[in-house]
């Protein structure tokens, strides 16, 4: 057996041999793939092999449309079958939010390229006679689905890879991987040690056990799963003699999935009574075995789908396949550098590989190869989880995400499992003040406060919701007087040393402020792309704080000890330092009753360490409200004392709490972006306007530096700009079509209600060269136009 390799795979599943078969495409064919027994031996061999596209990430989405144009390709180069069925699927809605769902699916699709379609019940009956449409208000018709032959498919991704020059290296179980002290790896296996430049984890139901091996713990959990093939149906067997075959039919409401099997019906259902498997850890002989038929479980769903598709009542079960496969806690495959790891990458926790596996081998690939993904993949990435999450969180999530597979997916939504896990030394606080909760990164985070008669429950749902007049209250108070919340939504990084400076030069495209200064900061990739936009706040000539968002802490401490220097230490204290915003035109006086310093010398983007009642605190004079306003940062374990402070003095000024909803409405009326809505790894700064902020007067080799060099010289073809929408009873959320002059020619970024200036608003993505100070534009919300025109007036 070779015993040196630039990477080593664990895992010869389909997620596996895509990875092997992208890397070799990219050009690194000194990698090879170890897999304990003969390859689709995990979940692989025994799937449904269903592939669609519809996933409510759109990034997610795009891939899955990669993935399923790859098939074709790979049959190509390697004169193997994949199994392709291409005969189209329709997804159904019964009732109305089911049906704003799909519809907003259609529209995401649009721009996508993706020829979906909205069908009527008649249609649908028409296209796919086996399904009783009574009750459908509508469904989505996407011909792009379609099913496959898992083992085929998988195989044929290994032709490609070993075609490409990989080696594929069966019946070699990995026992250990152990890191070099220069950051390369020996794998263990049972036909001896391999030294390998990086390792790639994709043991997809033994991912845990594998991860484990370099004491990583992947938040993943296999859960069990079952369909059932029947035995001829008249309706198919009838459509198959005439050369036919009859589409995919997924049933929301009934969480089952359904398509022809020969010359029968295929079904697999989500059931709500599911179960999760080997919760402790998969057992090492589990082999190319099935879990025993369990009827009990999706009886109830048995019941249901008899109603839809009564043709099944009628027919005999062939087959029953139940077997396990493996989830993340959000449902989404965890892939890319291990944070906190050197050298070790992570394909696991794939959950659809037939329709993600493509997707996922072609990211990994461009990532190790060239350093990062084309388009952005947070939503896939294994650094959206941080450390704190344990299997006490993964294990309801995961149940959650299942039970949840079918259900509508609203852009308000707050789920329930394992809520708590983190909170702020404000939560009891906040909860008797009414506070009404959301989730970031695992932490509870107030949404807004629910005062009197307001809701202490937000309905989830795609039109404005009833928490609306609190919002607007909340915004009002800020806006008139002052309002105070939690800084708990940065993420905060403390850089000392004697070369920050300079690191930081280098590695934020924007000036970095002298002492006593903060600068907005966009931080670029090699390629350009926003990875991050940051205040960067000079406490000192060598001691710097660095704010950013939150939930993207772990993805930005990643990329900081890729890129460190000598003389430079990077700590992450996002949940040792906290404080407070307040925000409002009587703010200063509100900062002024709790310190002896004088306020109003502060400049906007000044920051200073003062004491604030009895807290030591930094202050900086900034505010993402757009209001006169400070962030007022202190120890965690002061953070009481300093609420008891700022709520005390704030009383006389009607100080107000609010929460996330507020501000996000908040910073519209000032033209503020948002971290991963306008800004993020799919943008350039000069797409989005944030290269405003780059210094290219600094005498700094800036990552990203020729890029946006390149960019000022000859600007990108696509421009943020904000609208002012005729909405009606919902606003813009995300990748909702732009039309100009009747055709798609861009799309949102994000948007909602001003409560401030009562306008709808949109911030859009659309040609530069459509761009005109009056541009008048159509947006699709809920499938209808609405009327949008440009706004170039700031709302405050
Ligand atoms: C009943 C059922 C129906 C499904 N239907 C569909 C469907 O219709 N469409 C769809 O897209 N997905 C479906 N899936 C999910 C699909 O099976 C998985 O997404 C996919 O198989 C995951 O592939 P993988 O390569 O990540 O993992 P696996 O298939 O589990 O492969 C992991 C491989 O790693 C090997 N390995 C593990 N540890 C080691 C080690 N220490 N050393 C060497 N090798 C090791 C294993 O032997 C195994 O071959 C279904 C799953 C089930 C259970």
């Amino acid at each position: 057996m070779q015993t040196t390799t630039r990477v080593a795979i664990i895992g010869g599943g389909v997620v596996g041999c895509s990875v092997l078969y992208h890397l070799t495409k990219l050009g690194w064919a000194d990698v090879m793939l170890l897999e304990r027994s003969e390859l689709t031996s995990g979940s692989t061999w025994h799937a449904a092999g269903g592939f669609h596209t519809l996933n409510g990430d759109t990034n997610m989405a795009a891939l899955q449309g990669y993935t399923i144009k790859l098939y074709r390709e790979l049959e190509k180069l390697t004169g193997l079958s994949c199994g392709l069925h291409h005969v189209g699927a329709v997804t159904l809605a019964d009732n109305q939010d089911r049906f704003d769902m799909l519809v907003a699916e259609r529209a995401k699709h649009r721009y996508m390229g993706l020829e979906t379609t909205i069908i009527g019940p008649e249609e649908i009956a028409k296209i796919a006679p086996v399904t009783n449409v009574e009750g459908v208000i509508g469904g989505l018709y996407d011909p792009l689905d379609g099913h496959l032959d898992p083992s085929g498919t998988t195989h044929a991704y290994a032709k490609a890879a070993r075609m490409g020059g990989a080696t594929i290296e069966t019946n070699c179980k990995v026992s250990e991987t152990n890191q070099r002290p220069d950051g390369t790896w020996n794998v263990v296996t049972d036909k001896g040690t391999i030294h390998a430049e990086h390792v790639v984890n994709a043991a997809g139901l033994w991912a845990r056990e594998v991860g484990a091996m370099a004491n990583i713990y992947f938040p993943l959990l296999p859960m069990e799963h079952q369909y059932l093939i029947t035995e001829e149906v008249p309706e198919i067997a009838a459509i198959a003699d005439a050369g036919g075959e009859h589409p995919g039919v997924t049933d929301l409401s009934g969480e089952s999935y359904l398509r022809q099997e020969s010359r029968g019906l295929c079904i697999g259902f989500y059931e709500q009574r599911c179960r999760p498997w080997a919760v402790n850890g998969t057992p090492w002989n589990f082999g190319q075995e099935l879990l025993p038929d369990d009827f009990d479980k999706i009886e109830d769903s048995i019941a249901f789908a008899y109603k839809r598709f009564p043709a099944l009542e009628r027919s005999g079960i062939k087959s029953v396949i139940h077997g396990p496969f493996t989830f993340a806690p959000d449902g989404n495959p965890l892939v890319g550098p291990v944070p906190g790891m050197r050298n070790y990458w992570s394909a696991c926790a794939v959950m659809a590989g037939f329709s993600q596996g493509g997707g996922v081998g072609l990211s990994l690939a461009q990532w190790m190869v060239e350093g990062e993904p084309e388009r952005d993949v947070f939503a896939m990435d294994c650094a959206r989880f941080g450390k704190w999450v344990t299997s006490g969180y993964t294990i309801p999530k995961v149940i959650e995400n299942y039970q949840r597979r079918f259900s509508v997916t609203f852009p308000n939504e707050e789920l329930p499992a394992a809520r708590g896990v983190r909170k702020t030394p404000m939560y009891e606080t906040f909860n008797q003040m009414g506070a009404v909760w959301g989730a970031d990164f695992g932490l509870e985070v107030p949404n807004y406060f629910a005062k009197g008669n307001e809701p202490g429950f937000e309905t989830p749902s795609f039109r404005r919701s009833n928490a609306w007049s609190a919002i607007a209250r909340e915004v009002n108070a800020v806006r008139s007087s002052v309002g105070i919340n939690e800084v708990h939504n940065f993420s905060k990084f403390l850089i000392t040393g004697q070369n920050s400076r300079s690191w930081l030069d280098r590695i934020m495209a924007g000036r970095i402020p002298e002492p006593g200064r903060l600068a907005l900061n966009p931080m670029l990739s090699h390629k350009g792309r926003l990875i991050g936009d940051f205040t960067v706040s000079c406490i000192s000539e060598e001691k710097f704080q660095l704010t950013a968002s939150y939930a993207s802490q772990n993805f930005h401490h990643r990329w900081f000890t890729q890129n460190i220097d000598e003389g430079v230490h990077i700590e992450n204290i996002s949940d040792r330092r906290n404080g407070f915003q307040i925000a409002g035109p009587r703010a200063v006086e509100v900062l002024q009753e709790c310190t002896d310093f004088k306020v109003d010398s502060l400049k906007f983007l000044d920051l200073i360490e003062i004491t604030v009642g009895s807290t030591d605190c930094l202050v900086q004079r900034v505010s993402y409200t757009g209001d006169q306003g400070f962030e007022i940062y202190c120890d965690v374990m002061a953070q009481q004392s300093l609420w008891n402070t700022l709520w005390t003095a704030g009383q006389p000024y009607g100080m107000t709490p609010f929460g996330m909803r507020a501000m996000m409405s908040l910073r519209l009326d000032r033209f503020f972006g948002s971290w991963m809505s306008e800004f993020s790894p799919d943008y350039t700064a000069a797409e989005t306007g944030l290269d405003r902020f780059i210094s290219f007067k600094k005498n700094a080799d800036f990552i990203g530096r020729p890029v946006a060099e390149a960019e000022r010289a000859s600007p990108p073809e696509r421009q943020l700009v904000v609208f002012e929408v005729d909405a009606l009873e919902a606003d813009i959320v995300s990748y909702e079509p732009v039309f100009i002059n009747d055709e798609v020619m861009g799309y949102c970024t994000s948007g909602g209600f001003s409560h401030h200036s009562k306008k709808s608003i949109a911030f859009a993505l659309v040609p530069r060269a459509s761009v005109t100070d009056d541009l008048t534009v159509e947006i699709e919300i809920l499938g209808q136009r609405r009327k949008a025109k440009r706004i170039l007036e700031q709302l405050l």
